[in-house]
């Protein structure tokens, strides 16, 4: 098959280029007519070829302690593919003294067989106890390339500075990476209860739990223990420009040697904590933590996406329907389940808001949102890019099309932060593994498709 006419995005800007698919692999990309007549054509005039992208960091069908789930493997994977993302990294979350292998294995039962797009695992570890610790090893050798440790929720999933150290130790050790939400928890404990005995429990005080300087705090002391153990780290949903420059400044002390990534998600750039003032239809389905900022971090953000100070644009995706979250905060904030969507909006809204806007050159955009994810996370030469012998995960993009936005597969509309957005841009065609996904902005799969893919560094 010969994906003819479109323009792949190269650092020079969009170049009109034909895309060879031979079974689930890219043969060739080359230029214009020089490919041969007698295989079927797929007219992609006008429109730009991209990679199937990558959401680094996504939350499908999470169990939560009071029995909710989020929106599942299947309405979320619906989503991405719609949304041009063919792969994604979700957590395997083991529960109280469940051996890790074990905990991968039941998070692979959830979405095996039920997944539409091709799908990782992080391995969460709350237990830095040396049994879970020599587990790591084997895991890795199996394609479990990357870890997550908390310094946020104290009592339930939060490690203090000396187990996450010893974490980092045996991650490095085994030649993994720590991927690690930095919040301070003992201080958003603290702040917590203050609001709580003051009947403060509105949603709108939810921020006031997760002060700037908590973040910070903690990203500070995270890169510390990076440095110190040179284990190769990713801060996850960074939320504020000082974290940012903390980031900027560990990296220049570690110089070429260190792996220092940041994380932005999309909420984090384009949202900010107007949104959880009383009355705003969005202020419940806001509830994420770190939770929305003040706007100026979202342009301090997204200057270092495009810098390349921060690599990632991923989404963080945990998808409640707005029922469920308003039920919930009927109990107050903390009752809230923390997470908003973002796995189907993230090329759309990110293309309207920066590429369309002129802040961000396509070919960044690509870069993090597909080629730097793949590398980074262990898919180097399979996954992120239209190259031979890569996948053939292909996304025809219409850079033109304007329209509002809404949210897609069975997403809860009212739940979505970006239902009415005026968009620049829509994904009309997806392909996953050679295998046409979505034709004209429609699911085309009947059989759930999606791969588990081993990952190494
Ligand atoms: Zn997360």
């Amino acid at each position: 098959m010969i994906i003819k006419g479109g323009n792949i995005i190269t650092a020079d800007g969009p170049r009109p280029a034909d895309v060879i698919i031979e079974g689930s692999t890219i043969t060739a990309v080359s230029d214009p007519d020089q490919v041969p007549g007698g295989e079927p054509v797929v007219d992609a005039t006008g429109l730009w070829v991209l990679p199937g992208a990558i959401d680094a960091h996504t939350h499908f069908g999470m169990p939560l302690r009071s029995g909710i789930s989020s929106l599942g493997w299947r309405e979320s994977s619906e989503a991405a593919l719609l949304g041009g993302t063919t792969t994604i990294i979700d957590f395997a979350n083991p529960a109280a003294n469940e051996p890790l292998p074990e905990a991968v294995t039941r998070w692979r039962g959830m979405a095996d067989g039920v997944i539409l797009c091709d799908y990782g695992l992080h391995v969460t570890v709350t237990d830095v106890a040396t049994e879970r610790l020599d587990e790591i090893p084997a895991l890795v050798e199996q394609g479990l390339a990357t870890f997550k440790g908390f310094l946020a929720y104290k009592g339930r999933l939060m490690l203090s500075l000396v187990e996450m150290k010893r974490l980092m130790e045996a991650v490095h050790r085994a030649g993994a990476m720590l991927l690690v939400h930095a919040e301070d928890g003992e201080m958003n404990a603290a702040a917590e209860k203050v609001l709580l005995d003051t009947g403060r429990t509105a949603v709108s005080w939810h921020p006031l739990a997760h002060a700037e300087e908590s973040e910070e705090k903690a990203v500070a002391e995270i890169l510390d223990l990076a440095t110190t153990t040179g284990c190769p780290l990713t801060i996850v949903h960074m939320s504020l420009g000082r974290s940012l420059e903390l980031l900027k400044k560990a990296r220049k002390i570690q110089g070429r040697d260190g792996v220092l990534v940041g994380e932005v998600c999309l909420h984090h750039l384009f949202a900010d904590s107007g949104l959880y003032q009383a009355g705003h239809r969005a202020s419940t389905a806001a509830i994420c933590s770190p939770p929305l900022r003040a706007a100026g971090n979202g342009t301090d953000l997204l200057a270092g996406l495009v810098a390349g100070d921060l690599d990632l644009l991923s989404t963080d995706h945990c998808e409640f329907s707005l029922a469920v979250k308003t039920a919930a905060a009927g109990g107050g904030f903390p009752s809230v389940p923390n997470g908003c969507g973002g796995v189907g909006e993230r090329m759309v809204v990110s293309h309207t808001l920066a590429v369309a806007t002129g802040k961000m050159d396509p070919a960044r955009w690509i870069e993090a949102c597909c080629r730097r994810p793949a590398e980074l996370m262990g898919l180097a030469g399979r996954k992120g890019q239209l190259a031979a012998g890569f996948d053939a995960d292909v996304v025809l993009f219409d850079p033109a099309a304007s329209y509002r936005w809404e949210p897609l597969g069975s997403s809860d509309r009212a739940g979505s932060l970006w239902a009415g957005l005026p968009v620049t841009g829509r994904v009309r065609d997806v392909w996953l593994g050679g295998r046409q996904v979505v034709a004209n902005g429609m699911l085309t799969l009947d059989q759930p498709g999606g791969k588990f893919l081993p990952r190494r560094l």
